[in-house]
Formats: structure tokens, sequence, C-alpha cells
């Protein structure tokens, strides 16, 4: 953008030379910057222009830039978000998908809101799904958990616009935050969440919070009962495997009997901590990978991957159950 618009407007006025059509007939002005667009096509999608249209009272009205009328645009539009409402308008929507960051989706959808734009709108609410997706789970390799703040911003946009795609993510990444519901206890008018999201989410961490103890609770290469499998399949098989000195057992065998690794990962999961980090984020919470070091000196491999597998499997389960739980 930039270059001075010709004689009629301010000196400190720039053109937006993107959206600067030769043969437009009229000017918005939004903040110092100038778009050169076309009437009939903003008044079509828009109501806030139709009606700016077609009173064609504003006091500018009387101002020209290029020979075209200068209109201006509601008090909170930013000549940035301005500029992505035009190329939401200009370009195919399946060229654009995906183009908006979160921040400019947000201040888009406020935008095509005051502009009363439906289409923008619409559009924009696809946009603003992607960065709270519920398709894929939440993932410590997908980048690190969203703040509860930035999430109860989105649940209360996605309340006023109705946005029902983001709810899920937006109040998982909320209610999985260490100090969220704490915080939310101490000073519940803060947040400006509803009783009844406040309820569901309080429900759903509670179960959540059950599913994943329960599940947490049996130690790797172990079945329902508590017995090992991993010694079983030894004592079958045991003139297969070779000793590792350093690790002072088996080689891809776990150490010691059912009893002694039951112990010891009751001393992990329940003395150290892992039971309650775990229930507060079961989604992403992967206790093997965090847990691998101290994990190692008594499982082996193929056990610690099968726990991990079973957990992914559960993980997906409880995603699906948080619908429920969520009354999403
Ligand atoms: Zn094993």
């Amino acid at each position: 953008m930039s270059s001075a618009p010709s004689p009629h407007g301010t000196p400190l006025d720039e053109a937006n030379m993107k959206f600067w059509y030769s043969d437009g007939n009229i000017v918005v002005k939004v903040e110092r910057t100038l778009f050169k667009l076309h009437r009939h096509r903003l008044a079509s999608i828009s109501i806030y222009f139709e009606k700016l249209f077609a009173s064609d009272t504003q006091s500018s009205y009387y101002m020209t830039v290029d020979g075209c009328p200068i209109y201006h645009v509601p008090p909170g539009l930013t000549p940035t978000s301005f500029g992505n409402f035009m190329r939401v308008l200009d370009t195919p929507i399946a060229l654009i998908k995906g183009f908006l960051s979160e921040h400019e989706a947000i201040e888009l959808l406020h935008t095509a809101n005051l502009l009363c734009c439906p289409s923008v709108s619409d559009f924009d609410k696809d946009a603003l799904a992607k960065h709270w997706n519920e398709d894929t789970l939440p993932d410590t390799r997908s980048g690190t958990p969203r703040t509860y703040d930035d999430a109860v911003a989105v649940i209360l946009l996605a309340r006023k616009h109705s946005i029902p795609g983001v709810l899920k993510r937006a109040f998982y990444e909320a209610l999985s935050q260490p100090g969220f519901l704490a915080a939310l206890s101490a000073n519940p008018g803060a947040f400006k969440l509803p009783r009844a999201y406040v309820d569901r989410m309080h429900g759903a961490r509670v179960e959540l919070g059950r599913l994943w103890r329960e599940f947490a609770l049996r130690a790797p290469g172990t079945d329902e009962k508590g017995k090992s499998k991993c010694q079983k399949d030894y004592k079958l098989n045991c003139n297969r495997f070779e000793f590792d000195y350093k690790k002072q057992r088996l080689i891809g065998r776990c150490s010691g009997g059912s009893e002694s690794r039951k112990l010891y990962w009751r001393e992990i999961v329940i003395a150290h901590g892992a039971l309650e980090d775990g229930a507060a984020d079961p989604i992403r919470y992967n206790l093997v990978e965090v847990r691998k070091e101290e994990l190692d000196k008594v499982w082996c491999n193929e056990c610690l991957e099968a726990w991990e597998r079973e957990w992914m499997r559960a993980r997906s389960e409880w995603w699906k159950a948080l619908d429920g739980l969520l009354w999403l």
C-alpha cells in the first residue's frame, strides 16, 4: 500500500494499492487508509454499506478523492482487518482458506459483524475453527497448550457469534490448564462464563480424571488381574534372550516379578505425582514419554510401547466422550 491519494484527500492519508481499483466509484476510509472500491459490490454484500449509500447523509460526503466520495466505517475497524475483509471478498475461497492467523480471524469477525456481512462472517468462522480444531487431538507435538485466557476468550466469542465448532477444543484447553479451575473458583465473575458452561467444564474435568486414574493404575506389561504378561512370555521363551549387563536384566524383558513392578509403578504414579499430573490433562499427558527415564529402569520397551498404545486408544475414546460430557 501507500501512495498519496490525489488532490482532495488529506496529505496524511494513504491509498491501499491492492484495493485501489481504477474503475472504482467510491473511497472507503479506515483510519488513515483509503480503499477505492465499487459501490454496488459493497452494497450487495454488506447491510452497513447498503444503508450508508442509501442515505448518503454523512458529513464527509462532500470530500472526494480521485473524484470519488469518501465514506467512513464504524469505529473499531482497522485498515488491516478491512483489507482482510476485501481479500475474502475478492479471492476465491478455495485459494485463501487458512491464510488468516487467529488474531486476524478474530479481528475480521468483529469487522464482518460491524459491517453486517454474513458471507465474510461465515467464511471467517471456518477460518477460526481451524485454530481450535476439534478433529485433531490435543498433543504435545502439535505445539504448546493454549492459555486459559485465550480459550475463555474464544468460548465467549463462539457463544456470541454462534461458532460451535471451536467449543470442544477451547473447553478442553481451558479445563486442562493448571490453575484454571482454581482461578475460576476464586473469582468466577472475572471470566464472564455462563454458569452452565462452568458446570459442564467441572463435570468433564472430574469424569476425565476418573477415567484416567482408572486407566493409569495398571502397570505396563500386566493383565487385568495384575499378572505380568512380560514374565510369562519370558518363562516360555527364556532361552532366546541375552543379558543386558548395563540394565542388569535380560534384553527385551522387564525386571523383577509382577508384584515388585506393581509396587514400583504405584510409587511413580501415586507418590511421584503422575496420577494427578495426568488427571489434569489426560488427553495430552503421555506418562511413558514424560517418565521414560524412571520407567526404563524396570520395564522393557515392548511393555512400555504397549502401554502407550493403549493410552493412545483410550485418549481417543475420552476425546469422543467429551462431546457428551460438555453437552456439545
Ligand atoms: Zn516387559
